[in-house]
């Protein structure tokens, strides 16, 4: 009796999610608020320029944690906003916000500037297989609920208004609350590191930050407000849109690492003031792109941009890649570490995903066999469940997919052979990994993609076959190299040729 529950034990406890809470600094497990439904909310980007390599493994990163969410049964509500009020970059900056300099520079109204870059932003989200959110709200379609927050922060004595500006008191704030909960600062060493308000005299502390800013005569971007013209500080429009779509509580809040302070932590604070609870439950913060050792930064002039890669575009990147082959790059890592870029590393992630891809393309093709080989398909499956249950860890799932490769060789090779079942576990879980959780793909486009290849070969190894019956060597031998050029092997054996993709 026991032992017949053993199974039943072990898929319960697989199917638990544990994830690393950057709040807690532990894994834990997940207990959503209200399941099946979860709300996740992840920072989207300011759209002033094209986004980098560095921002999209982010949007990749949230984007399998999205999908595997889905896979588990809930029902997500994924939001993910849309910067397009210009910041400046900081609040000393009385200069020009940046979405009003790219304006500038490009002879374009702000609001064009905006289009244009989200339109770009979705086109390459869409390329590398982004699924997009559920809603994805604007700063700028916001800016009441952003005021009504206002309102509320200084209504409960954590903000001031000075000259037409408001700015956030955080020293009010950390003798309610833990300033520094999510970053692990401390406020005392912040204050003792920032003492001079550097030009920001309006202030009463070097800490605050501002929730409004009064625009200056030359401002373009302005909104009207209660306390003037201005437009709002950078941390409150995700505070004001994850609790209009999300409610005042939620269960997940993702970003860059690079955001955890200031950004996240003043959200946090600004929640707290004025809802007195912490907003969020799980706070994911992914880990950055490096190029050359340093942070993929477009300030820095240390980036690529992403269709660089699918170009090949010189001196930086050596042949196009697809955009797959880039996701599975990203992928290859966990999303809590450090990744960084280089030709030699994504040209053997390249190769890899080949050997995967063709596996895929394999499976499709073997039948089963009478006998049933030592492989324990449903162990393995358990596995792949495991590593993605255990932090999102898609590193150990496609190390897991990569002995379902060995296996699916070892059968086209004849050299093993899968009962009925043991098959259709490994064929319905590659396909689910591989194309629904790793998003490597959609199916359908790689079927038809599939069959059309299929076809165009099968015409060229017949006219070859014709070639050589006529002893037209020239043709034949033509046709293998021009393929081999193109990484496609044929194997002449004695019940006719076969074509393979060279890994
Ligand atoms: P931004 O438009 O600068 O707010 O960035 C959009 C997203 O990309 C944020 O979640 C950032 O944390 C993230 N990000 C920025 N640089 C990198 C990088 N080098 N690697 C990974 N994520 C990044
Ligand atoms: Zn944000």
């Amino acid at each position: 009796m026991l032992v017949s529950f053993q199974p039943f034990i072990f898929v319960a406890m697989s199917n638990e999610l544990y994830i690393y809470n950057s709040l807690t600094r532990e894994k834990q497990l997940f207990n959503p608020l209200n399941p099946p439904f979860v709300g996740m909310y992840v920072c989207g980007p300011t759209v002033y320029n094209e986004v980098h390599l560095g921002n999209l493994r982010t949007f990749i990163s949230f984007d399998l944690i999205y999908r595997w969410l889905t896979v588990l049964g809930y029902k997500v509500r994924y939001v993910r906003n849309i910067t397009d009020v210009g910041h400046l970059e900081n609040d000393a900056d009385e200069g020009e916000d940046k979405i009003s300099q790219r304006a500038r520079l490009e002879q374009l109204e702000p609001m064009e500037i905006v289009q244009k870059y989200t339109n770009r932003f979705h086109e390459v989200l869409n390329v590398f297989r982004c699924i997009p959110p559920s809603i994805e709200p604007t700063a700028t379609g916001h800016l009441i609920e952003q005021i009504d927050l206002i309102r509320i922060i200084l209504s409960k004595g954590f903000a001031y208004e000075v000259n037409g500006s408001v700015y956030f008191d955080v020293k009010k704030y950390a003798e309610y609350y833990n300033y520094g909960v999510l970053s692990g600062r401390n406020i005392e060493e912040l204050l003792s590191g920032t003492r001079d308000l550097d030009g920001q005299e309006e202030k009463r502390n070097p800490l605050d930050f501002a929730l409004w800013k009064k625009a200056g005569a030359t401002h373009i971007m302005r909104w009207p407000s209660p306390w003037g013209e201005g437009f709002p500080g950078w941390h409150l429009e995700c505070s004001a849109m994850s609790t209009k779509y999300l409610g005042t509580t939620f269960d997940i809040h993702g970003g860059g690492m690079d955001l955890k302070f200031p950004h996240h932590e003043c959200e946090i604070a600004q929640h707290c003031a004025a809802h007195e609870n912490a907003p969020v439950n799980y706070w994911i913060h992914g880990n950055m792109l490096t190029l050359n050792g340093k942070k993929m930064s477009k300030s820095d002039g240390n980036f690529v941009l992403p269709f660089d890669l699918t170009n090949g575009t010189p001196p930086l990147v050596d042949k196009p890649y697809s955009p797959l082959s880039v996701r599975f790059f990203m992928l290859q890592a966990h999303y809590g570490s450090t990744l960084d870029l280089s030709m030699e590393a994504l040209s053997a992630s390249d190769k890899a995903f080949r050997r995967l891809q063709q596996a895929i393309k394999d499976v499709a093709t073997i039948s089963p066999g009478a006998t049933a080989s030592d492989f324990d398909a449903q162990e393995w499956a358990n596995n792949c469940k495991s590593a993605m249950n255990d932090d999102f860890n898609s590193p150990i799932l496609i190390a897991h997919l990569f002995d379902a490769v060995k296996i699916v060789n070892a059968c086209k090779d004849k050299k093993r052979s899968l009962d009925a079942l043991q098959l259709t576990i490994l064929k319905d879980n590659l396909n689910l990994y591989f194309y629904q959780v790793l998003g490597l793909d959609n199916p359908e486009s790689a079927s038809s993609q599939t069959e059309l290849l299929d076809g165009v070969m099968n015409l060229i190894l017949d006219l070859r076959k014709a070639a050589r019956e006529q002893k037209d060597w020239n043709t034949s031998d033509k046709i293998r190299n021009t393929l081999q050029s193109l990484d496609i092997v044929i194997k002449d054996g004695k019940d006719g040729s076969t074509w393979q993709i060279n890994n």
